[in-house]
């Protein structure tokens, strides 16, 4: 068991860190889930990273969580004539579907839904929100936008609608091929992104079939907007504040991160905060102290997760990235004002023996200054209200299935092991303590918490809890 901190990081793959020997470096350097991003890169590319992570993990002997990250219906404007275009602020600009290069006058928008659900006055925004543009008279194929801000269009810039719910699925066909290709690969989180509604993740939760964890990547208002039923839909959600922050107003995204994240802890799903969090380390070998504070705050909030991208994935400094992310949160979980802050939002157990039990746990746990709650666990349920409950010791999670316990390195505080289950009392506690002990969460002379279910080897069974001592 390589680290000791709670809160959780995400890593990035690409270009610049998917050989092995720099994927074993991030490992060791703090990631604990790496997430394969769809839109770049071919299939062979996930394929050789996925391999290598698998690889990793093998020698290491500890579970890597992977998280595929979908594309998602990311809308583009066509080309211009000689790649760009100027547009003037307060000048006329057309939208529509000739697949013509475009001119400072008009572009091809290749999406014929837009038009269909364009509204009179609605903002689009293009290239990250450097231009906007607002709709005026429209039709099926065409519309009349005034240039709100004015600048430099280029060849398939993005295109965001933030006022608008388009009537898209959140999966295109390339994001099914990827889907398949990811599933087949055995990732362990789907990433769905620009995710509308609530059916959205009912889509998407047909097609994984329960084979890897569904994450819903919060970056549109309407998402926001319904925000308490998609959480309920989902397994995990991202903050993802890039496109987020495009589609809203900047101003607006923290009060945004702290609602979201607050809203994921109460319902006991990992949350990541993601995007730009250590900018500048792309290109710099030190954060600047705005980004500092920044990763801190997602940690003081108690986010399960925090996440690097074009840091690790195309940046001079991965390694350095995920080292520096590591000593703040080690940092904060040291600070005396963590605790009080983290605790501040503490939701009530539901009426479920898994959560009268863990909650029990943490309680005793505290009262009686043991060293760690050892859960034992199938499905990863249990565990992962242990983790809602934020105990103030880790939480050994003793699986016999390697899938949870990889989908478990995104959670707070969890500490995944695969082992067989065990068939008595005696067993329980003594693998519990020897575990515990291996991975440095109990030294000799200390106790531990814990929970498992009677009778052993029944699934969604939580139902005891037992307090023993580390020998
Ligand atoms: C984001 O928009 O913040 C995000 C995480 O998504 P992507 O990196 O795919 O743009």
């Amino acid at each position: 068991m390589p680290r000791l901190c709670s809160t959780k990081i995400v890593a990035t793959l690409g270009p610049a860190s998917s050989d092995p020997a720099t994927i074993r470096k991030l490992f060791e350097a703090g990631a604990d889930v790496f997430r394969l991003n769809f839109s770049h890169g071919s299939h062979d590319d996930h394929r050789a990273r996925h391999a290598a992570l698998r690889e990793a993990e093998r020698e290491i002997g500890h579970p890597i969580g992977i998280l595929m990250d979908l594309q998602g219906p990311k809308l583009r404007v066509g080309t211009f004539e000689g790649g760009r275009a100027t547009l003037a602020t307060g000048a006329a600009f057309r939208l529509d579907l000739d697949a013509a290069p475009g001119t400072e006058r008009r572009a091809c928008l290749p999406h014929p839904e837009i038009f269909a659900a364009l509204k009179d006055g609605a903002d689009l925004l293009v290239d990250d929100g450097k231009l906007r543009l607002r709709v005026g008279r429209h039709g099926a194929d065409f519309a009349e936008c005034e240039v709100v801000t004015g600048g430099t269009i280029s060849d398939r810039k993005g295109v965001n609608v933030p006022g608008v719910v388009l009537p898209i699925s959140p999966l295109t066909e390339k994001d099914r091929r990827d889907l398949a290709f990811g599933l087949e690969l055995g990732v362990d989180w789907v990433a769905l992104s620009f995710v509308q509604r609530p059916e959205d993740i009912a889509e998407a939760r047909r097609l994984v079939q329960g084979r890897a964890g569904v994450l819903a990547k919060l970056e549109k208002p309407s998402a926001i907007e319904r925000l308490e039923e998609i959480v309920d839909l989902c397994d995990a959600a991202m903050v993802a504040r890039g496109d987020l922050g495009v589609e809203m107003p900047p101003e607006t995204v923290p009060g945004t991160q702290k609602r979201i994240v607050r809203l994921c802890r109460r319902a006991g799903k990992p949350v990541i905060v993601a995007t730009q969090m250590l900018e500048t380390m792309v290109s710099s070998p030190t954060p600047t102290r705005a980004e500092a504070s920044d990763v801190a705050t997602a940690v003081y909030d108690g986010a399960d997760a925090v996440m690097l991208s074009a840091e690790t994935a195309s940046g001079k400094y991965p390694v350095e990235a995920v080292t520096i992310m590591e000593k703040i949160i080690e940092s904060v979980e040291h600070d005396p004002l963590y605790r009080p802050i983290m605790d501040a939002v503490h939701a009530e157990p539901e009426h479920t023996a898994a959560d009268a039990i863990t909650a029990a746990a943490r309680q005793v746990a505290h009262t009686v200054r043991a060293s760690a709650i050892v859960t034992y666990t199938t499905s990863g349920s249990t565990t992962l209200r242990a983790s809602r409950e934020r105990p103030d010791v880790p939480i050994l999670c003793l699986t016999e299935k390697l899938e949870t316990a990889r989908r478990l390195t995104l959670a707070w505080g969890v500490h995944p092991v695969v082992t067989e289950d065990v068939r008595s009392f005696e067993e329980m506690v003594d693998k519990a303590c020897r575990f515990a002990k291996a991975g440095g969460l109990a030294q000799a002379g200390e106790r531990v918490v814990i929970t498992a279910g009677v009778p052993f080897g029944t699934p969604g069974a939580t139902n005891v809890l037992r307090l023993a001592w580390v020998d």
